[in-house]
């Protein structure tokens, strides 16, 4: 650390990204809950054409995203904005929403960012134990005082909570803004943006990264009335109005008008889900509910490292994460079938 460096030492506390390793051609990468499918081809060509006006800045209102976003969700454009990456608009609604008098709270285990941002911008933090069957009660968010972030479906756990319990959230701290962070909805969980017009108090944050096989695009959406998007867009305009370049705006464009494409991946990856839970199952493994991309899965004869470290030597990269209750566990992402059976194979090999 430089002597000019502004923060204490141990202040911050990085997010760790998973491994994003130069060498992918060799590898099956399992790690981070990205889609093995590729974008459409029309995504591509709609990069190419951007890409002829990149020596002009982007629309730094994002009219034409936000149009589309309105005419899929049945909401107006002032309903949404746009970040670059989900990542993003989670620290605009840290800062437009916590400060030192108005606290965060979140469960123990989930997204590791929200631990990240609070240290950053020094919010006082409720951590809200997840229940023995690693589900966040919704009975535990009641009268919060708080903001309140929630993944939904969560990870790494890739359990879902109803659209009826995030209701119930919502009702029970009216005066709070209440984050649905739903990186992985599409792969089988309740959408919560219906809610929106009737709940001042909700804050839907979306992503590309995981269903629309457009993580390395970085573009996210938040989705809430336009009184708070108008707080976040004070926020992102006092940061940086340019968030979502052009070739990323061009990109997003493409992919919401070709939905069927990117649903018909989500089914895939769905019946893959089913398919390596079931294969798992047979293995002695036990794997929680999971409504994403991936699984969350242990076997009483293994640690979660040591099978995330054999299985790197047959050069497949999982992910593990070394906390008390999380040990055991070793996060997998749903690949094509192709990389299912190779990874069931790699496993039966190391057990
Ligand atoms: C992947 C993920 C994100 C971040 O997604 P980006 O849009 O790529 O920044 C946010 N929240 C959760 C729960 C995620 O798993």
């Amino acid at each position: 650390m430089s002597k000019y460096f502004s923060r204490k030492p141990g202040e911050l506390k990085a997010y760790v990204p998973g491994e994003q390793p130069r060498n992918v051609q060799q590898l099956i990468k399992l790690n981070t809950n990205e889609s093995p499918l590729p974008p459409a081809p029309e995504v591509i060509d709609a990069v190419a054409a951007a890409a002829q006006k990149a020596n002009l800045y982007c629309d730094p209102t994002m009219f034409k995203l936000r149009e589309d976003l309105a005419s899929i969700y049945g909401y107006t454009p002032d309903h949404f904005t746009l970040g670059n990456g989900s990542d993003e608009l989670l620290s605009f609604a840290f800062l437009a929403f916590c400060n030192k008098e108005i606290g965060v709270a979140y469960a123990d285990i989930t997204y590791g960012f929200y631990s990240v941002l609070s240290r950053l911008y020094a919010t006082d933090t409720k951590i809200i134990p997840l229940d023995a069957q690693y589900c966040i009660n919704p009975y535990d968010y009641s009268a919060l005082g708080r903001t309140i972030f929630i993944a939904n479906p969560n990870a790494p756990t890739g359990i879902a909570l109803t659209r009826a319990q995030i209701e119930g959230v919502l009702q029970a701290n009216p005066d709070n803004v209440v984050v649905i962070d739903q990186a992985y909805v599409d792969f089988g969980a309740e959408c919560a943006i219906p809610l929106v017009k009737k709940y001042d108090n909700l804050l839907v944050i979306n992503t590309f990264s995981k269903s629309r096989s457009f993580a390395g695009g970085r573009v996210g959406f938040a989705v809430a009335q336009p009184e708070l998007i108008a707080n976040l867009e004070t926020i992102r305009n006092s940061i940086n109005p340019y968030n979502v370049n052009s070739l990323s705006q061009a990109a997003a464009h493409a992919i919401l008008q070709h939905n069927d494409y990117y649903m018909q991946n989500c089914s895939v990856i769905a019946q893959n889900r089913a398919y390596l839970t079931k294969q798992l199952d047979a293995l002695g493994f036990t794997t929680l509910p999971s409504m994403t991309n991936f699984v969350f899965t242990r076997h009483p004869a293994i640690s979660g490292e040591q099978l995330y470290l054999q299985l790197k030597q047959r050069a497949i990269l999982v992910r593990y994460f070394d906390s008390p209750r999380l040990r055991d566990f070793c996060r997998i992402t749903i690949g094509t079938r192709e990389q299912v059976d190779a990874l069931l194979d790699a496993i039966r090999s190391i057990l």
